[in-house]
């Protein structure tokens, strides 16, 4: 099946934000989204929403974190719509600070949503998809994921392991399975709240007011959807004009 029209997309994360937004988008678009988070009441909100539009869209409350979550997330996408197509790991988290300020649960708390959560999101996803014969995962990587800045050391650590597990899967996965990272650059969404750093915080505030809309990406998301089942769009960049 190529195009989006049919499709089966789950996606992680999807109660605020990008997530949100890309949920909205496709689900205008003809797909069918399951949306998977811990907020079920925004994810009630926003299913209903989606239907009142004419959407086809189902939701089952999430925490990436737990393995059985995700399994019986993904089963419930299977279950209710017959195949998954694309699982979108977008759920993430971005608590900042100095190495130095030694926030060791901010940081297990990062290697939990962001590395394990994918790995978690591919471990239901991956036997499904070859079993169906075919399949793609959108991992949401970042510019973090290409460099480091202070402040941001465990994060873009988290994201680099999004690219590194992205790449190996791409390469094992099988013929029929697509694998693509979405890096954004700063994209309004409500990612720099879980900061509780005051400095940390006080720094994200100048890189927001060039944030782009959370539309922006989940443009892109669908583009690497549209795509013909045998061209796979390995990354895309999307950031502010403004960055350097
Ligand atoms: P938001 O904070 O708006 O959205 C994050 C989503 O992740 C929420 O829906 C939240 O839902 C979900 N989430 C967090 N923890 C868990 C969990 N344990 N289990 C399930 N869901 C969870 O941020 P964004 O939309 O910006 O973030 C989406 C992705 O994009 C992230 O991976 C982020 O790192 C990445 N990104 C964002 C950028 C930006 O500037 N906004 C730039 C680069 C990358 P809930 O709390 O209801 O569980």
């Amino acid at each position: 099946m190529s195009g989006i029209q049919g499709k089966v997309v789950a996606i992680t994360g999807a109660s605020s934000g990008i997530g949100e937004a890309t949920a909205r988008l496709l689900a205008r678009r003809g797909a069918h989204v399951v949306l998977g988070a811990r907020r079920t009441d925004r994810l009630e909100t926003l299913t209903k929403a989606i239907v009142a539009e004419g959407g086809s869209a189902r939701y089952r409350q999430l925490d990436v974190t737990r393995r059985e979550d995700m399994d019986a997330f993904v089963g419930f996408a299977r279950d209710t719509f017959d195949r998954v197509d694309v699982l979108i790991n977008n759920a993430g988290v971005m608590p900042l600070s100095m190495l130095e300020a030694l926030k060791v649960d901010e940081w297990n708390r990062m290697i939990d949503v962001n590395i394990r959560g994918v790995l978690h999101g591919i471990a239901a996803g991956l036997p499904l998809m070859k079993k169906q014969g075919g399949g793609q995962f959108i991992n949401l990587s970042s510019i973090g994921g290409h460099s480091v800045v202070p402040t941001a050391a465990v994060y873009c650590a988290t994201k680099f392991a999004v690219m590194a597990i992205s790449e190996g899967l791409r390469q094992e996965a099988g013929d029929n399975i697509r694998v693509t990272v979405i890096s954004p650059g700063v994209t309004e969404s409500e990612l720099a709240e879980s900061i509780s750093d005051p400095a940390a915080r006080e720094g994200m505030k100048a890189f927001r007011r060039i944030a782009i809309p959370a539309d922006a990406v989940a443009k892109a998301i669908l583009f690497s959807i549209e795509q013909p089942a045998d061209v796979d769009v390995s990354e895309i960049i999307v950031r502010p004009t403004a960055s350097k």
